[in-house]
């Protein structure tokens, strides 16, 4: 049986910046609307300046000879530019591609190489990595920025730098600016076909582009305050933040990246009104004694999403007001989604394990198999498979991973499992594909996998994560080159190995286990489930 949302909603047949901004010449508020949390005084973008910055960096890019498809690849932690620089992409008809912050080099190279980049818009702190990744898929000085904090932005300071293996100076992103004159003057193609409306605007690494944005609630916007510190090249911070916070004019204090104390001290500073947080900062809310020296009475709505949450740490949280019931409202969803399939109605509360109910104009069915022939019964675990207007057009250059992804009638293997209750709300138990989520992070085990085998040491592995509440961390299972070799010595050679190949999310912080072989079906193929049960008795243990 196919299930299907009780609400749904015609979607505007507009492009992104038209969604959001109305027109590039309407009048837009001046009020600060992107806030620098750590100086509200001094630096804040309104939603005007927001949608200015944008044209002049679309007429900047244009200038420059950026051709409509090209892609731009942006490589920073969060700043009050990120949201600009990302729709000025997309204002030019370019497509906005956003790396971890804390990728090295050889991740970056990956994501440089597999989107065909044009350009890279790096952080100033992440220039020796944006440098060596730019040497290594060979582009030139010219096609690589440096992005600032935003100080200098906002100080019309330059900055520069000398890459000889690049051949030549690294400029300033704002050399790629226009001026206000030139940026007004700049409009942005009003799409109205049904090929226009189709192009793609962005690729999210895991990965797939975005397409348009959900509903909202305007009537509370004016007196809402949002915090955000969750990663904006992430598909869940872009359309949370960069696109539906500024579609309804809710201002945004923006952290440069996560600090738990920080974030306490600017939700009573701020008096914000809504969060949007992922399990381990709940947990971390739940349990820590300092949370108790905060005023966070402000606080009105919660949501989480990108990892599971267990039941009693929800309770746990809730209990930080006394006086009434703040409800986590979990959401589920996933880059290919661009974002969420799932949540709760603002003015319902949310049964702890659960992440509520179809968004507009979202279906679904739980399979059994992986035809998506049989369907589970009423209440019954199967993974789910979703069909929407969000799904994703497909994985970039990848036409098989996408066959294998989305059926021919437009559902969305997930590869999550999960039951639908009487009330017609989801419940995600289990994930039937390999990805490993550490702190809200992706971790693909086969990119570990390949890196382990090219260790000496190593004559077979496979990766799996452990623990809960969105804290998984990657273990390997490793088969040693010879018996000889099964020591913690050894362990901890390949533990530092290959965490200076990979960002730190992938380190293996779940340790290394030894075994003689791994389990494998007769094809070859990983029996990740028969480690995920050894794993529960090794910890069991522990
Ligand atoms: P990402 O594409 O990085 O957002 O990761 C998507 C994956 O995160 C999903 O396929 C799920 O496995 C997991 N996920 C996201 N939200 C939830 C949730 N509320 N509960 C359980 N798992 C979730």
């Amino acid at each position: 049986m196919v299930l299907k949302s009780r609400w749904s909603f015609e979607i505007p047949k507009v492009s992104l910046p038209t969604y959001i901004f109305d027109s590039p010449t309407i009048d837009l508020p001046k009020t600060p609307a992107l806030i620098s949390a750590k100086d509200p005084e001094k630096y804040f973008l309104s939603i005007d300046a927001y949608r200015l910055y944008g044209q002049r960096f679309a007429s900047g890019l244009l200038r420059n000879g950026l051709k409509p498809g090209e892609r731009v690849l942006l490589y920073t932690g969060n700043t009050l530019f990120f949201p600009s620089v990302m729709i000025g992409i997309i204002m030019a008809e370019g497509v906005y591609t956003g790396a971890n912050p804390t990728y090295v080099a050889r991740e970056l190279a990956y994501q440089l190489r597999d989107s065909g980049a044009k350009y890279l818009i790096c952080a100033e702190g992440g220039l020796d990595t944006g440098i060596a990744a730019a040497q290594e898929v060979g582009l030139n000085a010219d096609q690589v920025f440096i992005f600032d904090d935003g100080v200098a932005t906002f100080e019309g300071r330059k900055i520069e730098k000398d890459a000889p293996t690049l051949g030549g100076k690294i400029r300033h992103w704002t050399d790629l600016l226009d001026s206000e004159e030139q940026g007004r003057a700049y409009h942005w193609p009003d799409l109205r076909t049904s090929e226009e409306l189709d192009r793609v605007i962005a690729l999210n690494y895991s990965s797939g582009t975005t397409g348009l944005p959900k509903g909202n609630y305007q009537e509370y916007r004016a007196r809402l305050r949002q915090l955000c510190f969750l990663p904006m090249y992430h598909a869940m911070a872009q359309a949370v933040f960069c696109v539906n916070s500024m579609k309804n004019r809710v201002p945004v204090y923006i952290m440069p990246k996560f600090d738990f104390v920080e974030m306490l001290q600017y939700v009573q500073k701020y008096r914000i009104t809504t969060l949007t947080l992922v399990p381990p900062v709940i947990v971390a809310m739940a349990k820590h004694p300092a949370v108790k020296n905060f005023d966070l009475s402000s606080v009105e709505d919660v949501g989480s999403g990108a990892a599971p949450l267990g039941h009693e740490i929800t309770v746990e949280f809730e209990k930080l007001w006394e006086d009434r019931r703040v409800n986590i409202k979990q959401g589920w969803g996933m880059t290919e989604l661009t974002c969420a399939a799932t949540t709760f109605h603002p003015d319902k509360f949310c049964a702890s394990d659960s992440v509520g109910e179809l968004l507009p104009n979202c279906e679904a069915k739980i399979v059994l198999d992986d035809e998506g022939k049989v369907e589970a019964p009423q209440g019954e675990r199967g993974e789910v498979w979703i069909r929407a207007p969000n799904v994703m057009k497909g994985y970039w250059r990848k036409p098989e991973a996408t066959k294998e992804t989305i059926t021919p009638d437009g559902w969305l293997k997930t590869g999550d499992v999960c039951y639908v209750d009487q009330e017609g709300n989801f419940h995600i138990v289990d994930r039937k594909k390999e990805l490993i989520k550490v702190k809200g992070f992706q971790v693909a085990p086969a990119e570990l996998e390949a890196l382990l085998l090219e260790h000496p040491d190593v004559q077979d592995a496979a990766v799996i994560g452990v623990g809960s509440n969105g804290d998984e961390a990657p273990r390997a299972y490793i088969v040693p080159r010879t018996p000889d070799k099964a020591t913690p010595q050894v362990a901890e050679n390949i533990r530092t190995w290959l965490a200076e190949r990979v960002s730190r999310a992938k380190r293996l912080e779940g340790g290394i286990i030894f075994l003689e072989a791994i389990p494998k079906n007769p094809s070859g193929k990983i029996l990740r489930k028969v480690l995920r049960e050894k794993a529960a008795v090794e910890t069991s243990r522990a």
